[in-house]
């Protein structure tokens, strides 16, 4: 009987098989179990085919045999050799079986450890690489932030500078632009006392206007740095739209009849009173019916008409709003420009073509109005925009304007309020802040 030899045998060898299947791979203790379990149950003739099976169960496609059994050939060959040999019977088989089985157990553990050993490495690698790559990319990011950190100091710093600069020379010109106005002033009335220069009359009442002009230039600068660096002063009131809105469109009747304009103004009487800082109200309205004037041809029509917007309008995003609308048959403006024009000094077309001109047919000025008007909306709580179908200085598809101001201020945050009392205002309103 060679099943005793063959029991020694494995016994003898047994470190050596071990580290045999030390070296191998999982497949191959697949493939010894296998090997016992046909032993188990005398099968031989069998053994090929189940080996066979095994090795596809373990490794998911066919190999060639020899490939998968090269590690532990020994122990096949030994197994293989002896089992066909004495055809053992099952008695036999058994007590090969319990002589192997220590062994076997042994490589299972051996291999299902460097299984796990090996799947932990992968698994290590794999953390480590997803952790670099990680690591890696949020280097990028904050590569990425930092570069675009310093870029938006720089683009701050060139805006205070812009703004700095607008403030500086505003400033400087108004001191010796009102030394002018004032001696200019003296002029104009040594005239009417009959103490001036014969026929100088028109030059000072020249000299007068433009320096009108240019003052008025130099506040607008003035203001819109005050806007820019939140440093506006507002005095809120209790201020009727309706009569804010005759105001300016009477001082403007000259104009509007020597343009040959009708302007139509609808029923804003009936227009509630809002909280707002009266002078502001009205250079806002000033820009923007000056601009329905300046920017619509001799004997084209402005419209003025008000509503009230209630709370849950999407553009007011709640409270109650009243919105003006003022819409003209002039030039219109692109697509493109309907938001830039609300940046400062930014103007239509060629500057050079612009004139001076207040008034004038397209008559465009420095290019501060309507950021100053949207400027002293916002402030208060309010919006303005502009909408219109294209620009066309020949066929005049018209702007519309939309001012939408809260009823009860809701000043922006950070600049100086002062609530001057007024009966119709509420107790909730708070102190001066
Ligand atoms: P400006 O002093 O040049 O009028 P604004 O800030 O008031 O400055 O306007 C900026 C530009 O917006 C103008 O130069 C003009 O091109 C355009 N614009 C303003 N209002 C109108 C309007 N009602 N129709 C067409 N274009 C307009």
């Amino acid at each position: 009987m060679r099943h005793p030899e063959l029991a020694a045998w494995l016994q003898e060898h047994r470190e050596s098989l071990i580290a045999l299947c030390e070296q191998g791979e999982a497949v191959d203790v697949t493939l010894i179990y296998n090997i016992l379990a046909t032993a188990r149950t005398g099968r031989v003739d069998q053994l090929d085919s189940t080996i066979g099976q095994a090795a596809y169960r373990a490794v998911g496609q066919e190999i060639p045999l020899d490939r998968l059994l090269r590690k532990p050939q020994r122990i096949k060959e030994v197994i293989w050799e002896e089992l066909k040999r004495d055809e053992l019977p099952p008695p036999q088989t058994l007590a090969l079986i319990e002589a192997a089985e220590p062994i076997f157990s042994r490589i299972s553990q051996v291999a299902m450890r460097s299984y796990f050993e090996a799947s932990q490495q992968m698994q290590d690698v794999l953390a480590s690489e997803i952790a670099r790559l990680h690591g890696e990319s949020e280097r990028r990011v904050m590569d990425r932030t930092a570069d675009l950190a310093r870029a938006n100091i720089e683009l701050s710093k060139l805006e205070k500078a812009r703004t700095d600069f607008i403030s500086i020379a505003a400033h400087e010109l108004k001191t010796p632009l009102t030394l002018i106005q004032g001696y200019t002033n003296m002029l104009h009335e040594m005239g009417l006392e009959g103490d001036g220069v014969a026929g100088s009359d028109h030059i000072v009442e020249g000299i007068l206007q433009g320096t009108e002009r240019l003052s008025a230039i130099v506040e607008d600068m003035l203001d819109v740095s005050v806007i820019d660096t939140n440093a506006l002063s507002l005095r809120i009131e209790e201020v009727p739209l309706s009569h804010a809105v005759s105001l300016v469109v009477g001082q403007n009747a000259h104009t509007i009849g020597e343009r040959q304009l009708i302007v139509h103004v609808g029923d804003v009487d009936s227009l509630p009173s809002i909280q707002f800082d009266a002078r502001r109200l009205h250079q806002i309205l000033t820009h923007l019916l000056n601009n329905a004037i300046k920017y619509t041809p001799d004997g084209g029509e402005v419209f003025v008409e008000g509503r009230v917007v209630s709370g849950d309008h999407a553009e007011t995003g709640g409270g109650q709003f009243v919105e003006l609308i003022i819409r003209d048959t002039g030039i219109g403006i692109a697509p493109e420009d309907r938001e830039r024009i609300f940046e400062k000094f930014y103007r239509v077309g060629k500057s050079t073509l612009h004139s001076s001109g207040q008034v004038k047919f397209m008559g465009a000025g420095p290019g501060l109005g309507l950021p100053i008007a949207r400027g002293l909306a916002e402030a208060h709580g309010g919006r303005l925009w502009a909408e219109s179908p294209g620009h066309d200085e020949i066929n005049c598809p018209g702007s519309t304007f939309h001012l939408v101001l809260p009823v009860r201020a809701i000043p922006k945050p950070g600049i100086t309020v002062t609530w001057v009392e007024s009966p119709a205002r509420g107790e909730d309103q708070g102190g001066a802040s």
